[in-house]
């Protein structure tokens, strides 16, 4: 049976490109993953690509990782820290923080990523916020392949990223010539989405700027390549909560979203990310909240 899949989004984050994967119609979570933009690969010469200014977020936990290039984090709780390749950042919002993102001054010249959020579940949504960064994630070696967890366990690999639901996230190279069978926990449902290179998965080519959905029941999935590849896996146990996103806040109830939105405006709950020399966004209207519309 052919692959649910999603044609990702083209869309602007500040003036940096990107393809939003998550949420799509028909497909708003993937586990507690309800948020995946694409950007890159870019290379730049002077200027900031990615420059995020202070913004909210509630309910949900951010996972930035990279392919190349690096990103700096600042938030409200005073954390600061640059994720490159191979490792992660992690921000639990909890009921409330504020941060930035942005090309740091020292840089590669190059971007090319993803950014994730996965929905808290209601008994740990309202908790304080917390930022982790983990220089290296763990890593399995297969036959076929690598894959680089930075969230959950795959194989030998267990991420320490602190997660709140049963989940996966997992970046898999599948070797030039080569087949990896990766084993999935058949009560997740996954997404696979191509970060570079040709695959196929299960047989099936995959395109680029293209979600694929596997259902939950498969305990396998069979990973091959031509010229060698970058997959990006996902997946975790279907979220049994409906959650309601507006902007950059992941809730339950509109009264919930309207109560961030004003103390967002108000300078209230969020504190200020005092490294950050620049603007706060503005909340949008709140006039249109049943379409989701998440900004960053
Ligand atoms: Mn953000």
């Amino acid at each position: 049976m052919p692959l649910e899949t999603h044609t990702n989004r083209e869309m602007f984050l500040g003036s940096l490109p990107i393809r939003r994967a998550l949420p799509t119609r028909g497909r708003r979570v993937v586990g507690p993953w309800c948020f995946l933009d694409r950007f890159g690969p870019l290379a730049f010469a002077g200027g900031k690509p990615m420059d995020v200014p202070k913004h909210p977020h509630i309910g949900l936990q951010t996972v930035s990782w990279l392919l190349d290039g690096e990103v700096l984090h600042d938030d409200s709780l005073g954390s600061s820290a640059i994720v490159r390749p191979g490792g992660v950042n992690v921000m639990t919002s909890g009921r409330g923080i504020a941060h930035t993102e942005q090309t740091p001054a020292s840089n590669t010249g190059r971007l090319d990523g993803v950014q994730l959020w996965i929905a808290l579940p209601q008994a740990q949504r309202h908790q304080p916020p917390s930022f982790a960064s983990i220089d290296e994630v763990p890593a399995f070696e297969a036959p076929g392949g690598i894959g680089r967890v930075f969230a959950g366990t795959m194989l030998e690999a267990t991420s320490p990223a602190p997660h709140y639901s049963s989940l996966i996230g997992c970046d898999i190279g599948v070797h030039a010539g080569s087949q990896l069978d990766v084993p999935l926990d058949a009560a997740f449902e996954h997404a696979i989405l191509l970060l570079s290179g040709d695959a196929a998965v299960n047989g099936q080519h995959l395109a680029d700027a293209t979600l694929y959905y596997l259902a939950p029941g498969p305990s396998e999935a069979g990973l091959g390549s031509h010229g060698g590849c970058r997959l990006l896996l996902i997946g975790g146990s279907p979220f049994e909560e409906r959650i309601l996103m507006w902007w950059n806040f992941v809730a339950r109830t509109p009264e919930e979203i309207a109560e961030a939105r004003a103390d967002w405006e108000a300078h209230r709950r969020f504190g200020d990310v005092a490294a950050y020399d620049g603007p706060r966004l503005d909340a949008p209207e709140l006039a249109r909240l049943a379409p989701p519309n998440p900004a960053s």
